[in-house]
């Protein structure tokens, strides 16, 4: 065959493939073009987070008496593997308080151990992890800001006394009462 009938082929079968390929990425294209969108447009729109989800930490108070929830007992400080949280306790004449708590967040793992130790639900982890920033002196979170956080943004299920409670092996189930002391009480 000569040369230039050659390239002629070459150039039908290229462009029969090229072609081929445009329709099918079309294909794609109009299948997708009239369903739902899988994405929301955030910040705007915020999906709904399932209530066991842990992002950032939070302090709380007591929902009653409005007192800070932490006893400044340091639990916390100890349990952080990264050692993130620095606490210092002030000493009070009915109860005691964290005098200093200061949390490294860019540094945390999230790995909850803080909130699993906190014997007041004082720690909380929250359903947000929106605290995104260019600048991480601002992750470095001091008392005052750890409770803003905490009323700002809804608290995860998981607090340290649920959690513990997961943990604790079942209760034994009660005996069946004899048949004497059955009689016994309904009389
Ligand atoms: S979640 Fe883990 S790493 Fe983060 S502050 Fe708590 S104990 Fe430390
Ligand atoms: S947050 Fe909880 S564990 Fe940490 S110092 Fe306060 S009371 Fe103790």
């Amino acid at each position: 065959m000569p040369e230039a009938a050659r390239n002629g082929a070459g150039f039908w079968s290229d462009f029969g493939r090229l072609v081929r390929a445009v329709g099918r990425a079309m294909g794609v294209t109009l299948k997708n073009l009239g369903r739902k969108p899988v994405t929301v447009h955030y910040p705007d729109v915020k999906r709904l987070y399932p209530d066991r989800f842990r992002g950032i930490l939070a302090l709380t108070y007591d929902k009653e008496t409005g007192e800070e929830n932490c006893i400044g007992c340091r639990l916390c400080e100890y349990i952080c593997p990264p050692q993130v949280i620095k606490v210092e306790m002030l000493k009070a004449e009915k109860r005691n308080f964290a005098k200093v708590f200061q949390l490294e967040l860019y540094a945390c793992e999230f790995c909850e151990l803080c909130v699993q130790v906190c014997p007041t639900d004082a720690i909380i982890m929250m359903k947000s992890f929106d605290l995104a920033t260019a600048d991480r002196r601002e992750l470095l979170l001091d008392k005052d800001r750890l409770h803003a956080i905490g009323l700002d943004f809804e608290p995860s299920w998981a607090t340290g006394n649920r959690l513990r409670d997961m943990q604790a092996p079942p209760k034994p189930a009660k005996a069946p009462a004899a048949k004497g002391e059955a009689k016994e009480s309904t009389e």
